[in-house]
C-alpha cells in the first residue's frame, strides 16, 4: 500500500519524468522491435532517438485499430512469445479481433492498475470483491481478477450469468464491492427487486467499477439508488491493456489516468492537431512500459477530455471526463465538432422532453443548416401552442450557449419519430456534397 499511494501522489514533474523516460523507452523499444512501427515512423519522418521532451512525441505518427487487424495475429508483438504469459483479444464484432499480449511484468501492473479503483473505493484486505465481468478472452473479468488479488481482497471469480446464482453468492458470501458492466448491475439490481429483495438494504455492497459501456448520470444515480452502492467509472480497452487505464475516485469528477503507465492525449479528430486541455477530442494513448503490445499515439476513437485542475481526493494524476461518445458519430457542424451525446446532455436539463430526437442536416446558402426534432414527453400539453414555442426557444437557447452554433428546435408529438428496431436515426444527413452528391 505504502508504495501505491507515493504513486498516485507524485509531484507533476515527477509524473511527467515518467512519463518521458517511458516514451523515450517505448518508442525505440517499437522501432527496434516491431516491423510496422519501424515503416510507419521512417515513413512519417519521426526518429525515436531524438525524442527530448514530451511534445517531441507529436511528430510520431498515430496507430489505429485498422493497423492492429492488418497486423494480427501476432505482428505487433515487441517480444518474443517465450516472454509472453497471457493473451487477450477484442470481440472483432466488426471485422479481425485485434489482440493485446501481455508479459510477467504487464500482467502485474494492469492488476496494479485496477486495484487504484479497488483503493478509490475505499477497498482493503476486508473487502470481498465480486467480478461479474465475463472471464475469457475479454479483458473484463481477468482484469478485474487480477486487481482484486493486487488490492489484497477475497475476490469471488463469478463470471457473468447466471443472475439468481450471482444474487445469492453476493448475499451469502457478503460481498462488498462489485465489478461488471453497469447494465449487467441494473439487471442484477432489478431481478433481486423483483424476487422481493431490497438489495440496497439485504446486500453488503457498496461500491461498483463498472466499465467496458458508457452509462449517463441519471442511469448511475438509479443504480446507486437500488444497489445502496457508489458506481464508479473505468475506463480501458483491449488493445491499451483492458479496464484500469482511467478510473474514478469518490469525488466522481472524471476518471483518473494511471499516467504513470499512460501518456494520454486529446486531439481534434478531423485535423490530428493536439488540444488544450479542457476541449473536447479523440482520446489518444501511448503506453509507457506495456512490453509484450506497446502502443505509440493509439487513436481510441473515444471522446473525452482532459480535465484541468486538481481533484479534491488528493490523488495527483490527472483526469478525464467520462465519455462522450466515439468519434465515429462526430458532426462537423460549420466547422464545429459537434457529438449527439452533447445534444442529448442539453436536452437531459429539460424535463419536458424525451430522448426521442433527431438531427436533420440540410444545406440552406451554402451553409449547414440544423434541425433538432424532439418528442415532447406524453404528460406535457402538445396543444398548448403558447408553451411548446417557448420551450422551443429555451431549448435553441440554451444548445447555442453549450455547442456554439445555431440549431432550430421543433417539438414534436410523442411517438412521431421513426423507432427501427427499437431505436431511433438520431442523424439525418441531407447536405449537399456530404454523402448526396
Ligand atoms: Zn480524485
Amino acid at each position: 500500500m505504502g508504495a501505491q499511494t507515493d504513486v498516485l501522489h507524485l509531484s507533476r514533474d515527477e509524473i511527467e519524468k515518467i512519463q518521458l523516460e517511458g516514451i523515450k523507452k517505448t518508442v525505440v523499444d517499437c522501432y527496434e522491435n516491431v516491423p510496422f512501427y519501424k515503416k510507419s515512423f521512417d515513413d512519417a519522418g519521426f526518429n525515436p532517438y531524438a525524442v527530448e521532451t514530451l511534445d517531441d512525441l507529436k511528430a510520431a505518427p498515430f496507430v489505429t485499430k485498422q493497423d492492429l487487424r492488418d497486423n494480427y495475429p501476432y505482428g505487433m508483438l515487441a517480444r518474443p512469445l517465450s516472454e509472453v504469459k497471457e493473451i487477450h483479444m477484442s470481440s472483432g464484432t466488426t471485422g479481425i479481433a485485434t489482440v493485446g499480449a501481455y508479459t510477467e511484468h504487464d500482467l502485474q501492473f494492469w492488476g496494479d492498475c485496477f486495484a487504484r479503483g479497488i483503493r478509490y473505493a475505499g477497498g482493503t484486505a476486508d473487502d470481498v470483491f465480486h467480478v461479474c465481468y465475463g472471464y475469457g478472452l475479454f479483458t473484463g473479468g481477468l482484469g478485474a481478477h487480477y486487481g482484486g488479488l493486487s488490492a489484497g481482497c477475497t475476490v469471488i471469480p463469478m463470471s457473468s450469468g447466471s443472475t439468481e446464482r450471482q444474487l445469492r453468492v453476493m448475499r451469502d458470501m457478503g460481498s462488498t464491492i462489485i465489478a461488471c458492466t453497469p447494465s449487467y448491475a441494473m439487471h442484477l439490481a432489478d431481478v433481486a427487486i423483483e424476487k422481493g429483495m431490497n438489495p440496497a438494504q439485504d446486500f453488503k455492497l457498496r461500491a461498483g467499477i463498472l466499465g467496458a459501456e458508457p452509462f449517463s448520470d441519471n442511469f448511475r444515480a438509479e443504480l446507486e439508488r437500488k444497489l445502496g452502492i457508489k458506481a464508479l467509472d473505468v475506463y480501458g480497452l483491449t488493445e491499451l491493456m483492458g479496464p484500469g487505464v482511467a478510473i474514478e475516485c469518490l469525488e466522481q469528477k472524471g476518471l483518473h489516468i494511471a499516467e504513470d503507465h499512460f501518456y494520454c492525449e486529446i486531439i481534434d479528430p478531423a485535423t490530428g492537431e493536439t488540444l488544450p486541455d479542457g476541449e473536447w477530442g479523440e482520446l489518444v494513448i501511448t503506453t509507457l512500459d506495456r512490453e509484450a503490445s506497446p502502443v505509440v499515439r493509439y487513436r481510441t476513437r473515444d471522446i473525452t477530455r482532459i480535465l484541468p485542475g486538481t481533484c479534491a481526493c488528493g490523488v495527483t494524476h490527472r483526469r478525464i471526463d467520462r465519455l462522450h461518445g466515439r468519434t465515429d458519430d462526430m458532426l462537423v457542424l460549420r466547422g464545429v465538432n459537434v457529438f449527439p451525446s452533447q445534444v442529448e446532455d442539453v436536452m437531459e436539463t429539460f424535463p419536458e422532453v424525451s430522448s426521442w430526437y433527431q438531427i436533420e442536416l440540410t444545406t440552406k446558402n451554402s451553409l449547414d443548416n440544423v434541425t433538432l426534432k424532439v418528442e415532447i414527453n406524453p404528460d406535457f400539453d402538445f396543444d398548448n401552442i403558447g408553451a411548446i414555442e417557448k420551450l422551443q426557444a429555451a431549448i435553441q437557447k440554451r444548445l447555442k450557449e453549450q455547442l456554439l452554433i445555431k440549431i432550430n428546435v421543433r417539438i414534436v408529438e410523442p411517438k412521431s419519430i421513426a423507432r427501427s428496431e427499437g431505436k431511433a436515426k438520431r442523424v439525418i444527413d441531407l447536405r449537399k456534397g456530404i454523402y448526396n452528391d
